[in-house]
């Protein structure tokens, strides 16, 4: 298992997953079931320095504390800590999150339905 941060291709909301390593790591969107993509490098991060991990050292900390967060979550297994976001942009709410996808011109109705779901 690595830890992927994957973005939603068509509602761009990101969230850190577990799943097997692969070189074609793909799964699918927590809020609307669509496919979800690892986000790229950031320029410049790219290059794989010497001694690294290839995952490197940002991933390696945030498996850290995904696997803390997992002892805390244990007695909840099935309520994932889903986080406002758009592209891993976070935001206070799940309605400000549609607004920001609606302007980024992706699909707001997963953010939608979340703030429903909320109210
Ligand atoms: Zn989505």
């Amino acid at each position: 298992m690595a830890l992927y941060r994957m973005r939603c291709t068509s509602c761009g909301f990101t969230q850190d997953r577990r799943i097997a390593a692969t070189l074609d790591p793909k799964t699918f969107c927590t809020l609307c079931e669509q496919e979800a993509r690892p986000v790229p490098p950031k320029r410049g991060q790219e290059i794989v320095r010497t001694g690294d991990d290839w995952v490197g050292k940002g991933m390696e900390l945030r498996a850290q504390m995904a696997r803390r967060a997992a002892r805390v979550q244990q007695d909840a297994p099935h309520a994932p800590t889903l986080r406002p976001n758009v592209e891993g942009e976070e935001v206070g709410s799940w309605a400000e999150a549609a607004r920001l996808a609606a302007s980024k011109g992706l699909d707001p109705r997963p953010f939608t339905r979340m703030a429903e779901a909320q109210s």
